[in-house]
């Protein structure tokens, strides 16, 4: 009788989700760029394609900076600068 051999099914080599990229404040590091909610230009770099806020943990924002940066955002959907949400079709 011929016992069922066990194989390792497991993929060859974990795929990573993210590409790793240095991370690092843009507020810190650009003191030309200002965070106001009068300038959904710049905070429209930190929101998704469906207007929500990305985490600290993708953008490299530094705890202060993301505060004020979540603020001015939130001040700008209030008065219809930015979206609160982006629906498709
Ligand atoms: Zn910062």
């Amino acid at each position: 009788m011929a016992v069922p051999e066990r194989r390792d099914t497991r993929p060859p080599r974990p795929q990573r989700k993210f590409f790793h990229r240095r991370k690092f404040c843009r507020f810190c590091t650009d003191s030309a760029l200002i965070i106001d909610y009068k300038s959904p230009d710049v905070l429209r770099d930190f929101v998704t394609e469906r207007g929500k806020i990305m985490p600290r943990r993708i953008t490299g924002n530094c705890a202060k900076h993301q505060r004020e940066l979540t603020t001015a955002i939130k001040r700008s959907r209030s008065i219809a600068l930015m979206p609160f949400a982006v629906t498709e079709g």
